[in-house]
Protein backbone atom coordinates (compact mmCIF):
# COMPACT_ATOMS: atom_id res chain seq x y z
CA UNK A 1 0.00 0.00 0.00
CA UNK A 2 1.12 3.30 -1.07
CA UNK A 3 2.37 5.89 2.12
CA UNK A 4 -0.62 8.51 2.94
CA UNK A 5 -0.36 11.32 4.25
CA UNK A 6 -1.76 11.57 7.32
CA UNK A 7 -4.68 12.66 7.50
CA UNK A 8 -7.26 12.66 10.94
CA UNK A 9 -10.78 14.86 11.31
CA UNK A 10 -12.63 16.02 14.32
CA UNK A 11 -16.41 15.96 13.27
CA UNK A 12 -18.67 17.10 16.32
CA UNK A 13 -22.38 17.42 15.50
CA UNK A 14 -23.57 20.75 16.90
CA UNK A 15 -25.65 19.55 18.72
CA UNK A 16 -24.86 21.77 21.82
CA UNK A 17 -21.76 22.83 23.95
CA UNK A 18 -18.74 20.92 23.26
CA UNK A 19 -18.38 18.41 26.04
CA UNK A 20 -14.78 18.21 27.94
CA UNK A 21 -14.37 14.65 26.05
CA UNK A 22 -14.40 15.98 22.63
CA UNK A 23 -11.97 18.33 23.39
CA UNK A 24 -9.63 15.59 24.99
CA UNK A 25 -10.68 13.72 21.05
CA UNK A 26 -9.77 17.18 18.89
CA UNK A 27 -6.75 17.36 21.11
CA UNK A 28 -5.39 13.71 20.70
CA UNK A 29 -6.25 14.52 16.75
CA UNK A 30 -4.23 17.33 17.17
CA UNK A 31 -1.51 16.33 18.37
CA UNK A 32 -1.30 13.07 15.93
CA UNK A 33 -1.54 15.14 12.92
CA UNK A 34 1.32 17.31 14.14
CA UNK A 35 3.35 14.53 15.40
CA UNK A 36 3.17 13.11 11.80
CA UNK A 37 3.31 16.53 9.73
CA UNK A 38 -0.06 15.32 8.88
CA UNK A 39 -3.97 17.82 8.64
CA UNK A 40 -6.37 18.18 11.05
CA UNK A 41 -9.76 18.80 9.30
CA UNK A 42 -13.04 20.60 11.33
CA UNK A 43 -15.91 18.89 9.64
CA UNK A 44 -19.55 19.39 11.00
CA UNK A 45 -22.09 16.39 10.83
CA UNK A 46 -25.48 18.53 10.84
CA UNK A 47 -27.16 15.69 9.00
CA UNK A 48 -29.64 15.07 12.05
CA UNK A 49 -31.32 18.49 12.31
CA UNK A 50 -33.60 17.85 14.70
CA UNK A 51 -31.06 18.20 17.03
CA UNK A 52 -29.24 21.05 15.73
CA UNK A 53 -28.73 23.97 18.56
CA UNK A 54 -27.84 27.58 17.09
CA UNK A 55 -24.78 28.51 18.26
CA UNK A 56 -23.50 25.57 18.60
CA UNK A 57 -21.50 25.83 15.95
CA UNK A 58 -19.79 29.13 16.76
CA UNK A 59 -19.33 27.81 20.65
CA UNK A 60 -17.11 24.96 19.70
CA UNK A 61 -14.56 26.91 17.04
CA UNK A 62 -14.49 29.47 19.86
CA UNK A 63 -13.40 26.78 21.88
CA UNK A 64 -10.70 25.74 20.01
CA UNK A 65 -9.29 29.01 19.69
CA UNK A 66 -9.19 29.96 23.11
CA UNK A 67 -7.33 26.60 23.68
CA UNK A 68 -4.46 26.65 21.06
CA UNK A 69 -5.98 24.07 18.94
CA UNK A 70 -5.45 24.66 15.32
CA UNK A 71 -6.98 23.28 12.29
CA UNK A 72 -5.79 23.02 8.80
CA UNK A 73 -8.79 22.88 6.80
CA UNK A 74 -12.49 22.52 7.30
CA UNK A 75 -15.77 24.95 8.35
CA UNK A 76 -14.05 28.12 8.96
CA UNK A 77 -10.45 27.37 7.64
CA UNK A 78 -11.01 26.74 3.97
CA UNK A 79 -9.43 23.59 1.96
CA UNK A 80 -9.63 21.43 -0.95
CA UNK A 81 -11.73 18.63 -0.08
CA UNK A 82 -15.42 20.76 0.93
CA UNK A 83 -17.54 21.79 1.54
CA UNK A 84 -17.02 20.75 5.29
CA UNK A 85 -20.47 21.05 6.77
CA UNK A 86 -22.56 17.64 6.13
CA UNK A 87 -25.88 19.71 5.56
CA UNK A 88 -23.62 20.99 2.15
CA UNK A 89 -22.99 17.87 0.46
CA UNK A 90 -26.65 16.47 0.44
CA UNK A 91 -26.40 15.81 -3.36
CA UNK A 92 -23.04 14.11 -2.96
CA UNK A 93 -24.51 11.37 -0.21
CA UNK A 94 -27.37 10.87 -2.77
CA UNK A 95 -25.01 9.46 -5.65
CA UNK A 96 -23.32 7.30 -3.18
CA UNK A 97 -26.50 6.30 -1.64
CA UNK A 98 -27.57 5.26 -5.46
CA UNK A 99 -24.44 3.52 -5.68
CA UNK A 100 -25.48 1.13 -2.76
CA UNK A 101 -28.53 0.16 -4.14
CA UNK A 102 -27.89 -0.17 -7.94
CA UNK A 103 -25.28 -2.87 -6.34
CA UNK A 104 -27.74 -4.25 -4.27
CA UNK A 105 -26.16 -3.29 -1.20
CA UNK A 106 -28.71 -1.49 0.28
CA UNK A 107 -32.53 -1.69 -0.31
CA UNK A 108 -35.65 1.02 -0.05
CA UNK A 109 -37.93 0.19 3.28
CA UNK A 110 -41.13 1.63 3.03
CA UNK A 111 -42.56 0.67 6.51
CA UNK A 112 -43.98 3.38 8.49
CA UNK A 113 -43.37 4.14 12.12
CA UNK A 114 -46.76 2.66 13.15
CA UNK A 115 -46.20 -0.49 11.25
CA UNK A 116 -42.65 -0.72 12.81
CA UNK A 117 -44.21 0.22 16.24
CA UNK A 118 -45.98 -2.94 15.36
CA UNK A 119 -43.73 -5.53 14.83
CA UNK A 120 -42.00 -4.50 17.84
CA UNK A 121 -44.75 -5.16 19.93
CA UNK A 122 -45.32 -8.53 18.01
CA UNK A 123 -41.51 -10.01 18.33
CA UNK A 124 -39.49 -9.41 21.26
CA UNK A 125 -35.94 -7.60 20.67
CA UNK A 126 -37.06 -6.81 17.40
CA UNK A 127 -34.52 -6.09 14.99
CA UNK A 128 -34.49 -5.46 11.36
CA UNK A 129 -31.98 -7.82 10.08
CA UNK A 130 -31.33 -10.93 7.87
CA UNK A 131 -34.34 -12.45 10.31
CA UNK A 132 -36.61 -10.14 9.95
CA UNK A 133 -36.61 -8.27 6.89
CA UNK A 134 -38.92 -10.38 4.57
CA UNK A 135 -41.51 -9.89 6.89
CA UNK A 136 -41.44 -5.78 5.94
CA UNK A 137 -42.17 -3.50 3.49
CA UNK A 138 -39.32 -2.85 1.56
CA UNK A 139 -37.72 -3.30 -2.24
CA UNK A 140 -36.82 -6.97 -0.78
CA UNK A 141 -40.70 -8.19 -0.61
CA UNK A 142 -42.13 -6.10 -3.07
CA UNK A 143 -42.72 -6.51 -6.45
CA UNK A 144 -40.50 -4.09 -8.56
CA UNK A 145 -42.97 -2.06 -10.11
CA UNK A 146 -44.91 -1.55 -7.07
CA UNK A 147 -41.53 -0.14 -5.48
CA UNK A 148 -41.12 2.17 -8.28
CA UNK A 149 -45.15 3.20 -8.38
CA UNK A 150 -44.42 3.98 -4.37
CA UNK A 151 -41.27 6.12 -5.31
CA UNK A 152 -43.00 7.61 -7.75
CA UNK A 153 -46.24 8.38 -5.94
CA UNK A 154 -43.97 10.36 -3.25
CA UNK A 155 -44.70 7.79 -0.82
CA UNK A 156 -42.15 8.04 2.21
CA UNK A 157 -38.87 5.73 2.65
CA UNK A 158 -35.70 4.99 3.96
CA UNK A 159 -32.62 3.32 2.29
CA UNK A 160 -31.44 0.53 4.57
CA UNK A 161 -28.72 -1.68 4.53
CA UNK A 162 -28.17 -4.71 3.39
CA UNK A 163 -26.49 -6.59 6.21
CA UNK A 164 -25.08 -10.18 5.74
CA UNK A 165 -25.33 -12.31 8.81
CA UNK A 166 -22.87 -15.12 9.22
CA UNK A 167 -19.55 -12.93 8.59
CA UNK A 168 -16.93 -12.12 10.97
CA UNK A 169 -16.36 -8.12 11.13
CA UNK A 170 -12.71 -7.23 12.18
CA UNK A 171 -12.41 -3.80 13.68
CA UNK A 172 -8.39 -3.08 14.11
CA UNK A 173 -8.20 -1.00 17.00
CA UNK A 174 -4.68 1.17 17.59
CA UNK A 175 -5.73 1.08 21.01
CA UNK A 176 -8.03 -1.49 21.57
CA UNK A 177 -6.29 -4.64 19.51
CA UNK A 178 -8.31 -6.33 17.32
CA UNK A 179 -12.23 -6.59 17.85
CA UNK A 180 -13.96 -9.08 16.01
CA UNK A 181 -17.93 -9.23 16.01
CA UNK A 182 -20.03 -11.72 14.12
CA UNK A 183 -22.23 -9.62 11.30
CA UNK A 184 -25.30 -11.47 12.57
CA UNK A 185 -25.84 -8.91 15.71
CA UNK A 186 -25.79 -6.06 13.39
CA UNK A 187 -29.29 -4.54 12.20
CA UNK A 188 -29.85 -2.96 8.66
CA UNK A 189 -29.06 0.71 9.59
CA UNK A 190 -30.33 3.50 8.16
CA UNK A 191 -28.60 5.23 5.52
CA UNK A 192 -30.58 7.90 4.46
CA UNK A 193 -33.91 9.05 4.50
CA UNK A 194 -36.32 10.18 1.35
CA UNK A 195 -38.08 12.92 4.24
CA UNK A 196 -35.33 15.71 4.89
CA UNK A 197 -33.16 13.63 1.83
CA UNK A 198 -30.24 13.71 3.85
CA UNK A 199 -27.97 10.95 4.97
CA UNK A 200 -27.58 9.41 8.67
CA UNK A 201 -24.67 10.06 10.27
CA UNK A 202 -23.08 6.55 9.17
CA UNK A 203 -22.98 6.82 5.59
CA UNK A 204 -22.10 10.62 5.42
CA UNK A 205 -19.23 10.09 8.10
CA UNK A 206 -17.72 6.96 5.96
CA UNK A 207 -18.54 8.84 2.51
CA UNK A 208 -16.64 11.27 3.80
CA UNK A 209 -13.99 9.64 5.68
CA UNK A 210 -13.30 8.42 2.09
CA UNK A 211 -13.27 11.52 0.37
CA UNK A 212 -11.78 13.76 2.42
CA UNK A 213 -8.79 10.98 2.73
CA UNK A 214 -8.79 10.37 6.13
CA UNK A 215 -6.61 7.88 7.25
CA UNK A 216 -7.03 7.59 10.87
CA UNK A 217 -10.27 7.64 12.79
CA UNK A 218 -9.76 8.75 16.68
CA UNK A 219 -12.35 9.35 18.28
CA UNK A 220 -14.19 8.31 21.98
CA UNK A 221 -15.66 4.92 22.83
CA UNK A 222 -18.92 5.45 22.34
CA UNK A 223 -18.73 5.04 18.63
CA UNK A 224 -16.44 1.67 19.05
CA UNK A 225 -20.37 -0.30 18.58
CA UNK A 226 -20.82 1.72 15.28
CA UNK A 227 -17.35 0.57 13.88
CA UNK A 228 -18.17 -2.86 12.52
CA UNK A 229 -20.85 -1.46 10.74
CA UNK A 230 -18.33 1.27 9.31
CA UNK A 231 -16.40 -1.42 8.35
CA UNK A 232 -18.70 -3.30 6.18
CA UNK A 233 -20.11 0.04 4.29
CA UNK A 234 -16.14 0.59 3.43
CA UNK A 235 -16.36 -2.82 1.92
CA UNK A 236 -19.95 -2.78 0.32
CA UNK A 237 -17.89 0.61 -1.31
CA UNK A 238 -15.09 -1.06 -2.31
CA UNK A 239 -12.70 0.98 -0.38
CA UNK A 240 -10.87 -1.75 1.79
CA UNK A 241 -7.71 -0.80 0.72
CA UNK A 242 -7.72 2.67 1.65
CA UNK A 243 -10.01 2.24 5.14
CA UNK A 244 -8.73 4.54 7.88
CA UNK A 245 -7.38 2.82 10.75
CA UNK A 246 -9.30 3.25 13.98
CA UNK A 247 -8.68 4.20 17.44
CA UNK A 248 -11.36 4.87 20.27
CA UNK A 249 -10.31 6.54 23.15
CA UNK A 250 -11.37 5.22 26.53
CA UNK A 251 -14.42 7.09 28.32
CA UNK A 252 -14.21 9.88 30.58
CA UNK A 253 -15.26 8.55 33.83
CA UNK A 254 -17.15 10.22 37.14
CA UNK A 255 -14.78 11.78 39.53
CA UNK A 256 -15.95 9.29 42.25
CA UNK A 257 -18.52 6.23 41.62
CA UNK A 258 -18.67 4.48 38.54
CA UNK A 259 -20.05 5.36 35.15
CA UNK A 260 -18.68 8.34 32.58
CA UNK A 261 -18.46 11.48 33.59
CA UNK A 262 -21.54 13.57 32.96
CA UNK A 263 -22.67 17.68 33.47
CA UNK A 264 -24.46 16.55 36.65
CA UNK A 265 -21.16 15.29 38.38
CA UNK A 266 -19.82 18.93 37.33
CA UNK A 267 -22.84 20.71 39.00
CA UNK A 268 -22.44 18.20 42.13
CA UNK A 269 -18.94 18.74 42.80
CA UNK A 270 -18.40 22.17 41.42
CA UNK A 271 -16.12 21.88 38.25
CA UNK A 272 -17.23 22.57 34.51
CA UNK A 273 -17.83 20.02 31.55
CA UNK A 274 -17.37 22.63 29.08
CA UNK A 275 -14.56 24.39 28.11
CA UNK A 276 -16.18 27.55 27.49
CA UNK A 277 -19.60 29.20 29.40
CA UNK A 278 -22.33 27.91 27.43
CA UNK A 279 -26.20 29.40 27.38
CA UNK A 280 -28.35 27.36 26.42
CA UNK A 281 -30.84 29.22 23.90
CA UNK A 282 -33.57 26.92 24.60
CA UNK A 283 -33.38 26.74 28.31
CA UNK A 284 -31.64 29.76 29.41
CA UNK A 285 -29.77 27.77 31.79
CA UNK A 286 -26.12 28.76 32.04
CA UNK A 287 -23.27 26.60 32.44
CA UNK A 288 -20.20 26.89 33.45
CA UNK A 289 -16.49 26.91 31.40
CA UNK A 290 -13.15 26.64 32.03
CA UNK A 291 -12.16 29.60 30.41
CA UNK A 292 -14.19 31.54 32.79
CA UNK A 293 -13.61 29.51 35.92
CA UNK A 294 -10.50 31.22 35.77
CA UNK A 295 -8.40 28.36 33.64
CA UNK A 296 -5.18 28.81 31.57
CA UNK A 297 -5.65 27.09 28.09
CA UNK A 298 -2.29 25.18 28.68
CA UNK A 299 -3.22 24.06 31.50
CA UNK A 300 -6.68 22.81 30.76
CA UNK A 301 -5.09 20.92 27.29
CA UNK A 302 -2.17 19.26 29.73
CA UNK A 303 -4.60 18.09 32.05
CA UNK A 304 -7.09 16.24 29.54
CA UNK A 305 -3.81 15.01 27.54
CA UNK A 306 -3.03 12.85 30.09
CA UNK A 307 -6.89 11.78 30.70
CA UNK A 308 -6.34 8.17 28.88
CA UNK A 309 -2.56 8.65 27.59
CA UNK A 310 0.52 7.93 29.55
CA UNK A 311 3.82 8.98 27.84
CA UNK A 312 5.81 6.88 30.25
CA UNK A 313 7.11 6.64 33.87
CA UNK A 314 10.24 8.94 33.88
CA UNK A 315 8.34 12.02 31.68
CA UNK A 316 7.28 15.02 34.07
CA UNK A 317 3.37 15.67 34.05
CA UNK A 318 3.68 19.01 32.74
CA UNK A 319 4.06 19.12 29.25
CA UNK A 320 3.99 21.93 26.57
CA UNK A 321 2.15 21.51 23.48
CA UNK A 322 5.43 20.99 21.06
CA UNK A 323 6.18 18.13 23.81
CA UNK A 324 3.17 16.72 23.68
CA UNK A 325 2.96 16.42 20.19
CA UNK A 326 6.37 14.94 20.22
CA UNK A 327 5.74 12.09 22.76
CA UNK A 328 1.98 11.39 22.01
CA UNK A 329 1.41 7.61 20.82
CA UNK A 330 -2.10 5.75 20.14
CA UNK A 331 0.07 2.98 21.52
CA UNK A 332 0.62 4.48 24.74
CA UNK A 333 -3.47 5.50 25.22
CA UNK A 334 -5.27 3.33 27.76
CA UNK A 335 -8.14 0.83 27.15
CA UNK A 336 -9.79 1.53 30.46
CA UNK A 337 -11.53 4.48 31.43
CA UNK A 338 -9.78 7.40 32.47
CA UNK A 339 -11.31 9.12 35.82
CA UNK A 340 -11.65 12.65 35.76
CA UNK A 341 -10.07 14.32 38.64
CA UNK A 342 -10.87 17.64 39.34
CA UNK A 343 -9.02 18.50 41.83
CA UNK A 344 -5.89 17.51 39.65
CA UNK A 345 -7.20 20.01 37.40
CA UNK A 346 -6.56 22.74 39.97
CA UNK A 347 -3.52 21.37 40.41
CA UNK A 348 -2.52 22.07 36.77
CA UNK A 349 -3.57 25.41 36.49
CA UNK A 350 -1.72 26.10 39.83
CA UNK A 351 1.59 24.87 37.95
CA UNK A 352 0.64 26.95 35.06
CA UNK A 353 -0.20 29.99 36.76
CA UNK A 354 3.41 29.85 38.63
CA UNK A 355 5.06 29.87 35.21
CA UNK A 356 3.93 33.19 34.14
CA UNK A 357 5.44 36.40 35.31
CA UNK A 358 3.40 38.26 38.30
CA UNK A 359 2.59 41.06 35.53
CA UNK A 360 0.40 38.59 33.56
CA UNK A 361 -1.76 37.84 36.96
CA UNK A 362 -2.81 41.35 36.84
CA UNK A 363 -5.40 42.19 34.27
CA UNK A 364 -7.34 39.56 35.54
CA UNK A 365 -6.38 40.45 39.59
CA UNK A 366 -7.19 44.06 38.94
CA UNK A 367 -10.65 43.06 37.52
CA UNK A 368 -10.96 41.03 40.65
CA UNK A 369 -10.33 43.81 42.93
CA UNK A 370 -12.69 46.09 41.13
CA UNK A 371 -15.17 43.81 41.58
CA UNK A 372 -14.86 43.94 45.54
CA UNK A 373 -14.45 48.05 44.85
CA UNK A 374 -11.02 48.05 44.80
CA UNK A 375 -8.88 50.31 42.94
CA UNK A 376 -4.72 49.81 42.75
CA UNK A 377 -2.12 50.07 40.12
CA UNK A 378 -0.55 47.35 37.89
CA UNK A 379 2.59 47.53 39.94
CA UNK A 380 1.27 47.27 43.33
CA UNK A 381 -1.05 44.62 42.06
CA UNK A 382 2.10 42.82 40.71
CA UNK A 383 3.56 43.07 44.06
CA UNK A 384 1.09 41.44 45.60
CA UNK A 385 0.76 38.28 43.51
CA UNK A 386 4.70 38.25 44.26
CA UNK A 387 3.63 37.82 48.00
CA UNK A 388 0.39 35.63 47.92
CA UNK A 389 0.98 33.53 44.82
CA UNK A 390 2.34 30.35 46.98
CA UNK A 391 0.00 30.59 49.70
CA UNK A 392 -2.29 28.06 50.73
CA UNK A 393 -5.82 28.36 50.94
CA UNK A 394 -9.06 26.60 52.69
CA UNK A 395 -12.19 26.34 51.20
CA UNK A 396 -15.16 24.14 51.44
CA UNK A 397 -15.84 21.64 48.91
CA UNK A 398 -19.38 20.94 47.41
CA UNK A 399 -20.03 18.75 49.83
CA UNK A 400 -19.38 20.71 52.44
CA UNK A 401 -15.81 19.62 53.94
CA UNK A 402 -13.03 22.09 54.59
CA UNK A 403 -10.39 21.56 52.44
CA UNK A 404 -6.91 23.19 51.56
CA UNK A 405 -4.88 23.97 47.97
CA UNK A 406 -3.04 25.86 46.58
CA UNK A 407 -3.47 29.52 44.68
CA UNK A 408 -5.32 27.70 41.37
CA UNK A 409 -7.08 30.58 40.50
CA UNK A 410 -6.69 34.20 40.56
CA UNK A 411 -9.98 34.15 41.94
CA UNK A 412 -8.29 32.50 44.70
CA UNK A 413 -6.65 35.47 45.76
CA UNK A 414 -9.60 37.04 47.12
CA UNK A 415 -10.11 37.16 50.20
CA UNK A 416 -6.48 36.30 50.78
CA UNK A 417 -5.37 39.98 49.52
CA UNK A 418 -8.20 42.43 50.85
CA UNK A 419 -5.84 43.44 53.76
CA UNK A 420 -3.36 44.77 51.55
CA UNK A 421 -6.06 47.56 50.01
CA UNK A 422 -8.60 47.99 53.07
CA UNK A 423 -7.66 48.15 57.30
CA UNK A 424 -8.83 45.63 59.85
CA UNK A 425 -11.62 47.77 61.37
CA UNK A 426 -12.35 44.85 63.74
CA UNK A 427 -10.61 41.84 65.32
CA UNK A 428 -11.80 38.35 66.56
CA UNK A 429 -10.58 38.05 70.22
CA UNK A 430 -11.98 34.44 69.98
CA UNK A 431 -9.37 33.72 67.06
CA UNK A 432 -7.19 31.27 68.46
CA UNK A 433 -4.25 33.41 66.66
CA UNK A 434 -5.57 36.51 68.31
CA UNK A 435 -5.81 35.10 71.82
CA UNK A 436 -2.44 33.55 71.54
CA UNK A 437 -0.63 36.58 70.65
CA UNK A 438 -2.89 39.52 72.29
CA UNK A 439 -1.55 39.84 76.18
CA UNK A 440 -1.87 42.17 78.26
CA UNK A 441 1.30 44.25 77.76
CA UNK A 442 0.73 43.65 73.74
CA UNK A 443 -0.86 47.39 73.37
CA UNK A 444 2.25 48.49 75.13
CA UNK A 445 5.31 46.81 73.41
CA UNK A 446 3.09 47.79 69.64
CA UNK A 447 3.51 51.16 71.07
CA UNK A 448 7.21 50.89 71.49
CA UNK A 449 7.12 49.65 67.66
CA UNK A 450 5.61 52.22 66.33
CA UNK A 451 7.99 54.65 67.95
CA UNK A 452 10.42 53.11 66.52
CA UNK A 453 9.09 52.78 63.33
CA UNK A 454 7.91 56.32 63.20
CA UNK A 455 11.95 57.50 63.03
CA UNK A 456 12.20 54.91 60.05
CA UNK A 457 12.69 56.82 56.59
CA UNK A 458 13.61 53.51 54.59
CA UNK A 459 10.30 52.20 54.90
CA UNK A 460 11.53 49.13 52.92
CA UNK A 461 11.29 45.56 53.50
CA UNK A 462 15.12 45.13 53.99
CA UNK A 463 15.90 48.66 55.45
CA UNK A 464 12.74 47.53 58.09
CA UNK A 465 14.46 43.89 58.88
CA UNK A 466 17.52 45.92 59.61
CA UNK A 467 15.84 47.87 61.64
CA UNK A 468 13.43 45.82 63.90
CA UNK A 469 15.18 42.45 64.42
CA UNK A 470 17.75 43.71 66.20
CA UNK A 471 15.74 46.06 68.64
CA UNK A 472 13.32 42.83 69.07
CA UNK A 473 16.86 40.97 69.85
CA UNK A 474 18.03 43.52 72.32
CA UNK A 475 14.74 43.74 74.12
CA UNK A 476 14.04 40.25 74.26
CA UNK A 477 10.68 40.49 72.38
CA UNK A 478 9.09 38.70 69.55
CA UNK A 479 6.72 41.34 68.28
CA UNK A 480 5.94 39.93 64.95
CA UNK A 481 2.65 37.72 65.50
CA UNK A 482 0.86 40.74 67.46
CA UNK A 483 1.90 43.24 64.76
CA UNK A 484 0.78 40.78 62.33
CA UNK A 485 -2.80 41.53 64.48
CA UNK A 486 -2.42 45.13 63.66
CA UNK A 487 -1.68 45.10 59.81
CA UNK A 488 -3.63 42.16 59.14
CA UNK A 489 -6.49 41.49 61.31
CA UNK A 490 -5.61 38.24 61.90
CA UNK A 491 -2.50 35.03 61.63
CA UNK A 492 -2.13 35.28 57.98
CA UNK A 493 -0.49 37.04 55.26
CA UNK A 494 2.70 37.62 54.04
CA UNK A 495 6.42 38.42 55.64
CA UNK A 496 5.68 41.18 58.12
CA UNK A 497 8.41 43.67 56.93
CA UNK A 498 7.42 43.10 53.27
CA UNK A 499 3.91 44.01 54.45
CA UNK A 500 4.62 46.85 55.77
CA UNK A 501 6.54 48.30 52.88
CA UNK A 502 3.75 48.20 50.45
CA UNK A 503 1.68 49.66 52.95
CA UNK A 504 4.32 52.46 53.84
CA UNK A 505 4.63 54.20 57.13
CA UNK A 506 1.26 55.96 57.28
CA UNK A 507 -0.90 53.15 56.83
CA UNK A 508 1.16 50.33 59.05
CA UNK A 509 1.69 53.35 61.86
CA UNK A 510 -2.56 54.13 61.52
CA UNK A 511 -3.02 50.35 61.24
CA UNK A 512 -0.93 49.72 64.74
CA UNK A 513 -3.02 52.67 66.24
CA UNK A 514 -6.09 51.43 65.39
CA UNK A 515 -5.60 47.62 66.78
CA UNK A 516 -4.19 49.41 70.22
CA UNK A 517 -6.58 51.27 70.87
CA UNK A 518 -9.25 48.67 69.63
CA UNK A 519 -7.63 45.54 70.89
CA UNK A 520 -6.15 47.41 74.06
CA UNK A 521 -9.12 48.74 75.49
CA UNK A 522 -10.99 45.85 75.25
CA UNK A 523 -8.17 43.92 77.45
CA UNK A 524 -8.09 46.66 79.57
CA UNK A 525 -12.48 46.07 80.25
CA UNK A 526 -11.68 42.53 81.40
N1 LIG B 1 -20.43 13.33 14.65
C1 LIG B 1 -19.83 12.41 15.55
C2 LIG B 1 -19.73 13.09 16.91
O1 LIG B 1 -20.53 13.91 17.18
C3 LIG B 1 -18.50 11.97 15.01
C4 LIG B 1 -18.03 10.64 15.45
C5 LIG B 1 -16.81 10.24 14.66
O2 LIG B 1 -15.77 10.84 14.94
O3 LIG B 1 -16.91 9.37 13.80
O4 LIG B 1 -18.88 12.83 17.71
Amino acid sequence: MRERKVRVRFAPSPTGPLHIGGVRTALYNYLFARQHGGDLIFRIEDTDSTRFVPGAEEYIIESFQWLGIQFDEGVGFGGNYGPYRQSERKEIYKKYVAQLLDAGKAYYAFDTPEELEAKRREIENFQYDATTRHLMRNSLTLPPDEVQRLIAQGAQYVVRFLVEPGHEVLVDDLIRGEVRINSSILDDKVLYKSADQLPTYHLANIVDDHLMEVTHVIRGEEWLPSSPLHVLLYEAFGWQDTMPRFAHLPLLLKPVGNGKLSKRDGDRLGFPVFPLEWHDPKSGETSSGYREKGYLPQAVVNFLALLGWNPGNDQSELLSMDEMVQLFSLEKCSRNGARFDYVKAAWFNHQYLLRQPDEAWVPEFDKLLRQNGIESTPEREAEVVRMMKLKVIEYTDNEGNRKKRNVSFISDLWPLTRFFFVAPDSFDRDDKFVRKNWKDDTAAEMQKLAALLATQDDFTADGLRALVDPWAEANGLRPWNAWRICLVGAGQGPDMYELAAFLGKEETLARMQYAVETLGQVDSNN
